[in-house]
């Protein structure tokens, strides 16, 4: 069995960013499919997370070490990134007795979900469509001429 820790998925993380956001992730439920398998002590896990689109990640654990890992999102340095944090998460509620994301009972995750959910990702967007020209000139010379025909006057 691969226990790995905390401080494990903490080591992992090539930023603070990564394993804040990969937390968040977990605790988010954004994994979408999971799987694992075990043999001869060593570990492989393939999972699909869900971001701005959905990004397959590879995890290989030996002796409770991880020992490579990847994903197809395009924040991954090598390394990590917040899926590959997020399965580690994931992994490590399965197998290491690990705290579940629900219930959640920490407030100040619960408020920095709620933040994150406020922001965009970060990964690259589609650019946005070109907004529309205003059709203001072609209806300008349709405006009547108000005063036209008018000679009256109030008083
Ligand atoms: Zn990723």
């Amino acid at each position: 069995m691969n226990n790995i820790t905390i401080d494990d998925i903490r080591d992992w993380a090539t930023t603070q960013s990564d394993y804040t956001r990969g937390r968040v992730y977990y605790a988010d439920r954004r994994v979408k499919t999971y799987n694992d398998r075990e043999s001869n002590g060593l570990c492989s896990v393939d999972a699909v997370v869900r971001g701005t689109h959905s990004y397959q990640v590879h995890v290989t654990m030996h002796e409770g070490q991880i020992l490579r890992a990847s994903c197809t999102c395009q924040a991954f340095d090598g390394t990590s990134c917040k899926h590959i944090i997020c399965v580690l998460f994931t992994y490590r509620e399965k197998h290491c007795g690990g705290q579940t994301a629900a219930p959640r009972t920490d407030e100040r995750l619960d408020r920095l979900i709620r933040a994150y959910r406020e922001l965009p990702d970060d990964e690259p967007q589609e650019a946005a469509a070109e907004p529309e020209a205003p059709a203001e000139a072609e209806t300008l010379h349709l405006v009547p001429r108000l005063n036209m025909g008018y000679s009256g006057g109030m008083s």
